[in-house]
């Protein structure tokens, strides 16, 4: 380990539209309340603000109050009205703003899915950076995260610098290209920023793909001091294997300030030496135990009790995730002599009449269990009690199951992309030595690519228990925590800041 070196105390403000456990959606809410929590421990002063939505699971935020009752936020001739709370949630400290006017921006039964979405966020960016300003609040980083609140570096810099807000630094940290909040030239009237010409430029917010709208992830990465994403295979996927959805160009012209940060996991939650969701705790020096969560998974799931291993796949029933691999590998783990569980589900109904159809089909075999649905205390005990862990994604920006398996020796087998190339290094090819080398590995996309690495993994796991024994030891000792991940954005932060 790297002694500590000294480093002034930073303020950081995160804005962003989704915080575990108040407001989740996907992995986005997991990294801002990891990572928050990783650099207030570091003796930073972190602040959250997020909207104020009508779902947020108020059982979970401390000693909310109202703490400035008369934000007023420009908007289109006018400005709306907004209320601003502070809560704590499990000790971050969280403004929540709550505006009140006609369109309801937060007050909906969902977090996403409307068709002002863009407007929704355009909203809420202006409102966090007013709240900065009004507050007099000049933290050294304004930390953003994703489109939904890409505009705030545009903001600052092209509005409230002049305004006196000269000290705060920006980064951004992008966890999909997949959503960038693309948008025509209302948001211009909406948000104050005239001058369609200065804005609708390819140099600032024009899209790359659509001549006629503004972009907003692009946005951000035009004005941000620092872009990151959530890993360096990813950084480089996105920029230069056609991975960006439109922004590969924008990548290259502003390469020197993008990079990878691989996300940390949660070991307060994720780790089996105390996990009270598994009936055995265990660890790397009591590793037998792992398999009394074994027999326990297959009591719960009515699988048969043989010296087969198991092969797991957690996750959503979504494309990205390589349903078709997943598909297939069932049938050919079952053909290998092996088990197969399946947690997963999907909002798309076919998806899940798909996979319904392969359940029942499979429903006789005692060596397979598709449970079709979400339930967390489940997957706690299939990442105890399954011997391998199956990513097969089409792209993954950086992927938390295989992080989580590994914890749990639970042998990750994944597809070489994004963060999955990032965390796992194959028992046979890896360059790495050997004692970093932790799961298995395959690059192309299709049946062949699959096999070459579930075959490997199963044919180990029979015929070399021991080697497959030094594997797990592997697997565990890796370090996902937050804490690389911290020092890696602290850095960022240095290297940004204004001295
Ligand atoms: P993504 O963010 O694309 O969904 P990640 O691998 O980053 O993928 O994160 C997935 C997380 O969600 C993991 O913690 C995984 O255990 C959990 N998860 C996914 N599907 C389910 C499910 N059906 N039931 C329980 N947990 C799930």
């Amino acid at each position: 380990a790297t002694p500590p070196v000294w480093r002034p105390s930073l303020f950081i403000i995160h804005v962003t539209p989704e915080l575990a456990t108040v407001a989740k959606v996907g992995g986005l809410a997991d990294v801002v309340f990891g990572l928050t929590r990783e650099l207030a421990i570091r003796g930073n002063h972190v602040e959250i603000i997020l909207p104020k939505y009508a779902t947020l699971r108020y059982d979970q935020i401390y000693d909310l109050q109202e703490v400035y009752r008369d934000l007023w936020v420009p908007w289109y001739e006018a400005a709306i009205h907004c209320t601003v709370f502070f809560g704590f949630v499990h000790g971050r400290k969280c403004f929540f703003i709550e505006p009140h006017s006609q369109d309801n921006f937060f007050n909906r039964h969902t977090i996403y899915g409307f068709h002002d979405d863009v407007m929704r966020y355009a909203f809420f960016s202006r409102a966090a950076i007013e709240f900065m300003w009004k507050t007099n609040k000049h933290p050294d980083i304004i930390h953003c995260h994703d489109w939904q609140t890409a505009l705030v570096p545009v903001y600052l810099y092209e509005q409230y610098q002049a305004l006196g807000m000269t000290h705060p630094r920006v980064c951004l940290t992008i966890h999909n290209f997949a959503h960038q909040g693309i948008t025509g030239p209302e948001l211009l009237r909406a948000t104050g920023l005239h001058r369609p010409e200065h804005f609708f430029s390819p140099t600032r917010l024009g899209d790359p793909r659509h001549p006629n709208a503004l972009n907003l992830l692009k946005g951000g990465i035009v004005y941000s001091n620092f872009v990151a994403t959530v890993s360096p295979r990813y950084a480089f996927e996105t920029k230069d294997l056609g991975q960006g959805f439109g922004l590969e160009p924008v990548l290259h012209t502003h390469h020197i300030k993008y990079g990878g940060v691989v996300n940390g996991v949660d070991y307060d939650v994720w780790n089996p030496e105390i996990d009270r969701h598994i009936p055995v705790q265990y660890g790397i020096d009591n590793l037998d135990r792992k398999y009394d969560n074994k027999r326990a998974l297959r009591q719960r799931l009515m699988l048969a009790d043989n010296a087969k291993a198991i092969v797991a796949f957690i996750g959503r029933l979504d494309p990205q995730k390589g349903l078709e691999l997943v598909r297939h590998a069932i049938f050919y783990t079952l053909e290998r002599g092996a088990q197969f569980v399946l947690l997963g589900s999907s909002p798309d109904d076919r998806i899940n009449a798909d996979f319904w159809g392969l359940k029942r089909m499979l429903n006789d075999s005692p060596d397979c269990h598709l449970e079709i649905g979400f339930d967390e205390d489940l997957s706690h005990l299939i990442y105890a009690g399954a011997d391998m862990m199956l990513v097969p994604s089409r792209f993954e920006p950086c992927g938390l199951t295989q992080l989580i398996a590994l914890r749990y020796g639970t042998i990750p087998v994944v597809r070489a992309v994004g963060g999955l190339a990032d965390t796992v290094f194959d028992k046979d090819y890896s360059n790495r030595p050997l004692h970093e080398r932790n799961g298995y590995v395959f690059n192309d996309y299709d049946h062949r690519g699959l096999e070459s690495a579930l075959g490997r993994a199963i044919a180990c796991y029979n015929d070399y228990p021991e080697h497959f024994r030094e594997l797990i030891k592997n697997a565990m000792r890796c370090d996902y925590s937050w804490n690389r991940p911290g020092q890696d954005y602290l850095n960022i932060y240095d290297y940004i800041r204004e001295p």
